[in-house]
């Protein structure tokens, strides 16, 4: 007999983990407290190995189908200077949040999970069966440093680059082509000391300094109202799948910088590594705790090295001194690019 398998969290983690599962005949439940489709705040930008993951999955299709773009270039903005763009060293794909999660719900459900969509887990313990894939943890950084992140789809905007990454003293912007003709702005930034959560005036920050390569894409472009999303107590200290209690995937791990653009391919990657630990609990080969070893054992050699290197790709982005000197090298050093890319995914 097959144990079933109960997933806190209708995001990427625990959707691909579902699928996996699926795809292995083990029981799913599955517990999202939203409704598809819905807009989430991220930059739409896929690059990394979770790419393959999904490939291996025979999801890859499904993404080209609904209309996922292809990135192969991206430049660096500064408030006041630009690099060339670059070819990115593997192409990335950029496929709206609302078309992804919903496809990735419907392909869980085709395989006979069961969807519990608009249920909200309001237990605190995770106990053996349960996994824990409820995305980041909000919380402040321990730096006393305080994130948010605010995204807008926007039409009508010509790039230089599929990828456009607008970096100023207190946060970035990305903005990248999605599927249907859209742009997607989206923007991490650090709170102004005293300032409250992101307001109606916050979503001006999105269009950057006047002045700037960024405000002179989208100083005078309407954002689709539907698709404005934020989202706050975003901490971006790493954290190691082992000090985790839960059996976690995806952002309830740890959140990488976003200036990588590679957390959905954490997300995909950590719910392909934990597919077999989960079916083989499922059928009694292993015990709960074992399975939640193999599992943050495999998460933390896979990822503890572009996490260390993202973590100083988001210190320096973010450095009044650095962040010139890194847009310009951008575009000049070709290996700096290689390797900075490399590194962190
Ligand atoms: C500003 C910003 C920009 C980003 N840009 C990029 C990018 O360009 N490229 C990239 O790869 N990554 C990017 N990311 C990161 C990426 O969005 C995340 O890494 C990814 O969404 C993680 O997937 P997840 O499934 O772990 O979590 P999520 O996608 O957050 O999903 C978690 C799900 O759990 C549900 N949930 C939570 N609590 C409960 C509960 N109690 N009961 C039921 N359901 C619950 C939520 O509703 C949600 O659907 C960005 C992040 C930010 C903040």
């Amino acid at each position: 007999m097959t144990k079933s398998v109960t997933i806190v969290g209708g995001g990427l983690a625990g959707l691909t983990l579902g699928i996996g599962l699926r795809q292995r005949g083990v029981p799913v439940t599955l517990w999202e407290a939203g409704r598809y489709p819905h807009h989430r705040v991220c930059g739409e930008f896929i690059s990394g190995r979770g790419l393959a993951s999904l490939e291996r999955m025979g999801l890859g299709v499904g993404l080209t189908a609904a209309g996922a773009v292809v990135a192969r270039t991206a430049a660096f903005f500064s408030t006041t200077s630009s690099a060339r763009p670059r070819a990115l060293p593997f192409p990335a794909l950029c496929l709206s949040r609302h078309v992804l999660d919903e496809l990735l719900a419907q392909e869980f459900c085709k395989l006979g999970g069961e969807l519990r969509s608009g249920e909200r887990w309001l237990g605190k313990e995770f106990p053996e069966g349960v996994v824990r894939a409820m995305g980041r943890r909000a919380q402040g950084d321990g730096d006393g440093a305080r994130w948010f992140g605010l995204k807008a789809h926007v039409r009508n905007v010509a790039l230089t680059a599929d990828l456009e990454m607008h970096v100023a003293p207190n946060g970035y912007v990305g903005l990248c082509r999605i599927n249907g003709d859209a742009v997607n702005v989206c923007g991490l930034f650090r709170r102004d000391g005293g300032a409250k959560s992101p307001d109606g005036a916050g979503w001006e920050r999105l269009r950057g300094q006047p002045g700037s390569p960024l405000h002179q894409r989208l100083g005078a472009v309407e954002f689709d109202e539907k698709s404005l999303c934020a989202v706050a107590g975003l901490s971006l200290r790493s954290h190691r799948a082992g000090e985790r209690e839960e059996f976690c995937v995806g952002d309830a791990i740890t959140m990488i910088p976003p200036v990588t653009g590679n957390g959905m391919s954490m997300a995909f990657e950590s719910a392909e590594l934990a597919v077999e630990p989960l079916t083989r609990w499922s059928r009694d080969e292993v015990a709960w705790s074992e399975a939640k070893q193999m599992l943050a054992r495999r998460c933390d050699t896979t990822f503890a090295r572009r996490l260390a290197w993202a973590r100083c790709l988001q210190i320096l982005v973010l450095s009044a001194t650095w962040q010139g000197p890194l847009v310009f090298l951008a575009g000049r050093s070709e290996w700096l690019w290689r390797w900075w890319f490399g590194r962190t995914r």
